[in-house]
């Protein structure tokens, strides 16, 4: 035609073009960081509604576009509604589990679902899992019920039903495979599913109702995909089933940036692709519009360490720029203080906070930048995961503390007082808060009262006896020790840390680092009231809605953004690539994280800063570090090195040991699972889920504060009866004082013998 072109197809370059402009057929998108995947796929939508709309009477509601991110797809949204003059409704734009959820719930009822079901979180299903596990008699110390939802969700991220399972794993004596099933069955009586459900009932659904695949496949005339690379088989033979009958599907993926094998990715669907859909165009785009040429080069050098990429050239036709800088320091506070200071520079020169993120490989890495932004005043979010000083493992790392510093800390003692796992049920907790409200006095007492009465059964009293007795050794231990040293003690001697250790949990590793993290910020502080003084301050610090604030998340959340000014902290052997991605999965492991370093790097706009220490305090010891391998593999005529490591060289002179394979030193990052959920559930399915860490945080923000010191002493007390008093006791029934000792009374019970009990639950006879 002769209409002069719309004008959002003047922001791409020809190859962009051709790519926007090529609506039909299979497309395949493959190009490196920056160079405008995603601003073509933005663009492609735009286009779609505007020439087909009413040339060939296309619909919105016959577009389905996916994305990584429920963030991403809001951005696509609000794109293309800018690009059109107009905004857009109907279509299908979402994360591949809030599109499947949307579809799932209008056909439920062809799986056995109502639709209104629940979307199970984690907790939810390893409380399933356990319950299943104790009807078949199988033990949960043995087989941890976490292990097992870990299978479930790999089998769930290919595709398998519990009918395709054909491998055995290692578990329960080859019972996974039935377990699996039960719990399959279990959740259809419940109305519920839980997140890998959610792509595996469509693939059910389309396997089992082919007319109802049918009509989506009619219905889906133009299918688009953003970051490819990172789809797992279940997503993959979602996709290929939508496609299949218009075959108008248009993927954008860079291989060097798959960083989700862990969690069943397979950057094969990219290979795949051609396979699936012969005669596929691939358009491949190679300028880079993001990064200035130092950053792209010191990128590209990077990731061309890693065999077997499909390879690909960037070149970019912005300014020089400055060289990445790369800046060694002496330890993790010199770290926090520099890029503070740096920080502090760039908005001097008006540069604003939004434009700034700090990008780490761990979820305890954040801890110290916290810290350093909050001292400088400087607002900050953590995106993908709680505040460091919110997580839960250093909540109840704090309520230890606290029990230390102030026994009579109630909200403390019940939250650890079972944490651990001491047997301590909710019968228990009962009789200690009567007692407490009877008595007016905090729990802690209330439990050191009880624990010689057998008001609690014997085997509380030897658990909370031997707990309280724990804390009063602990508290005396700090005359004589470092308050570093006890908190140690304490977090080990209590099995705290021990019972992270034994988790199997996903995110246990990564719950240790931060404890570890928790042990060194600890010996930043004069005393154990002056940490926790700190710390009521740090969580009092509500960052109100600043528009600018400094973004801190995880590498693996930072996919697909872009940033002005990026820090890339922790770059030491061990922390990246982190150990546990080496010790496990090998090269392939080290060649993911040489991925994620590419992908961390590429964020950058205007300058990107690398940084490591030459020592981390681990939990108590300090230890040298090595600068991350990635360091070295930096090109030297595209980087500025800043070396202030107090040393002149590599690593320190602490102890020997650099970074080892020490087992807290495991994987990813807090809550990459977890906080996944909350990016790729739509703001409409969020509200079905019931949201795990959210609700449990907003609970908990109410016990941070201490209920002070209530001073008590049991020898104050007396009773209102005396020896030969009938009474009646609410368990023991009815019997005579024989002995009253303060508030205490020895009855001779009719049914029971003589007992030790309290007055206050007992009834004049
Ligand atoms: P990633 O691999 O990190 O996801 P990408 O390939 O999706 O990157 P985009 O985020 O789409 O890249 O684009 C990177 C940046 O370049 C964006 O700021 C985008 O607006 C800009 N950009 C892309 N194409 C062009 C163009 N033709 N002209 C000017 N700017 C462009
Ligand atoms: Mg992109």
């Amino acid at each position: 035609s002769d209409a002069p072109a719309p004008a959002y197809l003047d922001n791409l370059n020809a190859e962009q073009r051709d790519a926007v402009e090529t609506l039909d057929g299979p497309l395949l998108v493959l190009a490196g960081a920056g160079t405008g995947k995603t601003r073509v796929l933005t663009t492609r939508l735009a286009h779609l509604l505007e020439t087909k709309a009413q040339s060939e009477r296309l619909h919105p509601h016959q577009i389905l576009a996916v994305t990584f991110t429920n963030r991403a797809a809001k951005e696509m949204q609000e794109r293309v509604a800018q690009a059109l003059g107009r905004p857009v409704e109907g279509w299908w734009l979402g994360t591949f589990h809030s599109l499947s959820a949307r579809l799932l719930r209008r056909h439920a009822d062809l799986i056995g679902l109502q639709s209104n079901f629940t979307i199970l979180d984690s907790d939810d299903q390893v409380r399933l899992l356990k319950q299943i596990m104790d009807a078949e008699q199988i033990d949960p110390k043995k087989w941890p019920a976490k292990q097992l939802m870990g299978i479930i969700q790999r089998w769930k991220d290919k595709g398998l039903t519990p009918e395709r399972v054909n491998e055995s794993v290692e578990f329960a004596n080859g019972g996974a495979k039935h377990l699996y099933q039960i719990y399959q069955d279990r959740l259809k009586v419940l109305n519920a599913c839980d997140f890998g459900d959610l792509l595996l009932h469509c693939l059910t659904l389309f396997q089992k109702h082919p007319d109802v695949l049918k009509q989506y496949q009619n219905t889906f005339r133009y299918i688009l995909v953003d970051e490819y690379q990172d789809t797992n088989v279940a997503q993959y033979l979602w996709l290929r089933a939508m496609a299949m009958v218009h075959r108008n599907i248009c993927c954008v993926g860079d291989d060097d940036q798959a960083i989700y094998s862990w969690r069943g990715a397979e950057v094969g669907n990219i290979l795949r692709f051609e396979s699936d859909f012969p005669g596929a165009k691939v358009v491949k785009l190679e300028q880079n519009y993001r990064s200035t040429p130092h950053i792209l080069a010191a990128a590209s050098k990077l990731i061309t360490f890693n065999d077997g990429r499909l390879g690909k050239q960037l070149w970019t036709e912005l300014d020089t720029g400055e060289k990445v800088f790369v800046k060694g320091v002496w330890d993790g506070e010199a770290e926090a203080r520099l890029v503070g200071e740096d920080i502090e520079a760039l908005q001097r020169n008006g540069i604003g906070a939004a434009q700034m993120a700090i990008l780490v490989r761990a979820g305890f890495q954040t801890r110290e930048f916290e810290e350093r932004l909050i001292t400088l005043g400087i607002p900050y979010r953590v995106v993908g995961g709680p505040r460091f000083y919110e997580r839960q493992e250093i909540r109840d790392a704090l309520a230890y503390i606290r029990m230390v510093a102030q026994p009579n800390d109630s909200l403390a003692f019940e939250r650890i007082v079972n944490v651990p796992k001491r047997g301590v049920g909710k019968a228990t907790l009962q009789t200690l808060h009567q007692y407490s409200r009877d008595q007016a006095i905090p729990l802690p007492a209330a439990a050191r009262d009880l624990i010689d009465t057998e008001e609690l059964k014997p085997k509380m009293r030897q658990s909370i006896g031997g707990l309280l007795g724990d804390f009063k050794r602990w508290g005396e231990m700090l005359a004589d020790k470092s308050h570093v040293e006890v908190v140690q003690a304490v977090l080990d001697e209590s099995g705290y840390t021990d019972m992270w250790r034994t988790s199997k949990e996903i995110d246990a590793p990564g719950r240790l680092e931060n404890l570890s993290a928790l042990v060194s910020a600890i010996g930043e502080f004069e005393n154990l009231t002056s940490f926790l003084e700190h710390v009521s301050l740090v969580m009092e610090n509500v960052q109100n809605d600043a528009d600018e604030k400094v973004t801190i998340m995880t590498l693996h959340a930072a996919k697909g953004l872009e940033f002005d000014y990026v820090f890339l902290p922790g770059w030491e052997e061990g922390v990246f690539p982190h150990q546990r991605a080496m010790d496990e999965s090998g090269v392939k492991g080290l060649e993911e994280e040489r991925r994620l370093a590419y992908v961390g790097i590429t964020r950058a706009r205007k300058r990107a800063t690398v940084l490591y220490a030459a020592n981390r305090r681990i939990y108590n010891q300090w230890q040298s570090a090595l600068p991350s391998r990635f360091v070295d593999e930096l090109p030297d005529e595209h980087i500025d090195r800043i070396s202030d490591t107090g040393l002149g060289g590599h690593g320190g002179n602490h102890s020997p040991g650099a970074w080892g394979a020490d087992d807290w030193m495991k994987m990813p990052s807090w809550a990459d699972e977890s906080s996944n959920r909350n990016q790729v559930l739509g703001a409409g399915e969020r509200k079905f889920a019931s949201s795990g860490w959210q609700d449990r945080m907003r609970k908990n923000v109410i016990d941070v504060k201490p209920d002070g010191d209530v001073s008590f002493s049991s020898n104050s007390k007396s009773s209102k009866y005396k020896v030969g008093d009938a009474v009646r006791h609410r368990k023991f029934g009815p019997g005579t004082v024989s002995a009253v000792e303060g508030n205490k009374l020895e009855i001779h019970f009719e049914g029971v013998g003589t007992k030790k009990v309290v007055d206050s639950f007992i009834l004049p006879g």
